[in-house]
């Protein structure tokens, strides 16, 4: 294994060897669920992931059940993979989840919303500054005027020693007085957090049970690089205890990143919060859930027709469960079933096929205005018009027609393009239906019945009886009888049933159509 690879992954390996887990089964009590304030501290490199948004939805939920807060902190400090474009993204993907914020970055204009700003990191310089200060003074870091060459030296001369890659402090530690002429003479150093005393820490984590992290697991850690810029973990610990954070519920890839954070809320006398790390989202092939699975933000969920109601509640259950084992919950019922006890320490599989039944569940609950006013954008997108869709009556039938093929609103335009006129045309798969000689008679009777229809609508059952008159005149039965009258009205053989679909059309048009074939 690279030594960079080693590095990146120990803490983790180190805490599966010596983890000792002891789980419980604690009730709530008052003082975890007083003053519930909980945040979602997204990194903006990007689109939502679903493994975002289900740890955008637990905190919500955390928050609306005890009453609490919830706080957007926007975590921009890696300065090259953050942008403001990434964070404008992830604030609309949290809107179109309707998980809204107390706290944080307004939606409207991104400026600050609460008493506890700035929300994004990239604005509180200063802040980790004073509080590098305090530690550096506390003598719990001190500069670290090391080059990354020495750095690396170090760290190879250790994994050559079979020991775990860590950073210690060096012998001859430059004291604060000097250190800080010489920063300010120009000299580049990071502040590096001081681990004094090698002992075991214990978190007790609110999905896990009590974690044990071993003693020997972290070597001294940078809070602020030489370049000036804060560390996503120092600046996560500060933030937490500042926002007067209670409850952190975030992915198990961070339970590593907890010890050094409890490390700095020991080292400054902060209150730290209570802990609890979500399992991961699998794919089917049971490997982390990644872009090689296809769609995995909520930008592409959306983009695919899904709804932002099935699809949260799909996420719900990536990791929690309810009491009496209910699948479909309202936003409601969600929040008044939401504890931390129904977490799931075990990994979820991210199943597209369930959620894409969730979806058409969904679907078909909407009423019709607005199951109406989501579909809209997708025939825009396709380019159908539909004027008849003005009438509210003939919206009903069409979506009664057609919502139980639906399983997301992506498959709206198919369905919907034969009722639009302009799309109407003589497939090539009509073209055997086409060589028929039957068809020509077919077609004839088919338009003579329409020409003497006095109304502009058929329904069902007129539909039925004058198929049947179609069949007398022309002499045909069967295959040979329906499939040119599907072909005078879809332009191809197969489709959405003609009892559905021919009271949807008007009469007029059906007649531009069979005029089409003959
Ligand atoms: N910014 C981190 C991320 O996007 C979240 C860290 C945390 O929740 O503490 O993964």
């Amino acid at each position: 294994m690279k030594t960079t690879g080693f590095v990146l992954l120990w803490p983790l390996i180190a805490w599966v060897l010596s983890a000792q887990k002891f789980y419980s089964e604690a009730p709530l009590s008052a003082s975890t669920t007083k003053n519930v304030r909980v945040r979602f501290a997204p990194s903006p490199t990007g689109y939502l992931h679903v493994g975002g948004a289900r740890t955008a939805l637990y905190n919500f939920l955390y928050a609306k059940r005890f009453g609490g807060q919830f706080i957007l902190r926007v975590e921009d400090t890696d300065l090259e993979r953050s942008t403001e474009e990434s964070m404008r993204m992830q604030i609309e993907d949290l809107k179109w989840l309707d998980l809204g914020w107390d706290e944080g970055p307004n939606p409207a204009d991104y400026s600050d919303m609460g008493p506890y700003g700035p929300y994004r990191q990239s604005r509180r310089k200063e802040i980790y500054m004073d509080y590098a200060n305090r530690l550096l003074e506390a003598g719990h870091a001190y500069y670290d005027f090391r080059t990354d060459a020495e750095l690396d030296a170090i760290k190879d001369a250790l994994v050559k020693a079979g020991k775990p890659p860590q950073i210690d402090a060096p012998k001859d530690m430059v004291p604060l007085a000097e250190a800080r002429k010489r920063v300010a003479a120009g000299e580049q150093a990071a502040i590096r957090f001081h681990v004094k005393e090698k002992r075991d820490y214990v978190v007790q984590d609110l999905v896990r049970g009590d974690v044990r992290f071993p003693s020997d697991m972290v070597g001294d850690f940078v809070c602020i690089r030489s370049n000036g810029m804060p560390v996503y973990n120092f600046c996560c610990a500060i933030d937490d205890a500042l926002m007067k954070i209670t409850h952190v519920f975030r992915a198990e890839e961070h339970l590593s990143n907890t010890l050094r954070q409890m490390m700095i809320f020991e080292a400054l006398g902060l209150e730290s919060p209570r802990f609890g790390h979500l399992s991961f989202i699998l794919g089917s092939d049971k490997q982390k859930l990644s872009k090689r699975h296809g769609a995995t933000s909520c930008h592409d969920f959306k983009v695919k027709g899904y709804l932002p109601e099935a699809l949260n509640n799909f996420i719900l259950l990536s990791g929690w469960s309810s009491p009496d084992g209910r699948e479909i919950l309202s936003r409601e019922e969600q929040i008044s079933l939401f504890t931390h006890e129904r977490f799931n320490s075990a990994p979820a599989v991210f199943d597209e096929t369930k959620l894409l039944w969730m979806n058409s569940m969904y679907l078909r609950a909407l009423p019709h205005d607005e199951l109406w006013k989501r579909i809209e954008p997708f025939l825009k997108e396709a380019g159908l018009s539909i004027p008849q869709a003005q009438d509210a009556q003939w919206r009903d039938h069409a979506l009664t027609a057609f919502k139980t093929s639906m399983q997301t609103l992506a498959d709206a335009p198919k369905l919907f393009e034969a009722l639009d006129d302009s799309k109407f045309a003589v497939k090539p798969e009509a073209a055997e239906v086409k060589g028929w000689p039957e068809s020509q008679k077919v077609w004839a009777a088919w338009k003579a019945e329409l020409s003497s229809h006095a109304a502009n609508k058929i329904s069902e059952t007129e539909f039925a009886a004058m198929q049947d008159r179609v069949k007398e005149q022309a002499g045909v039965k069967g295959k040979h009888l329906f499939m040119p009258i599907r072909v005078a009205v879809i332009g191809q053989p197969h489709g959405t049933e003609l009892k559905i679909l021919v009271p949807l059309l008007d009469k007029s048009s059906l007649l531009k159509r069979v005029e089409m074939c003959l």
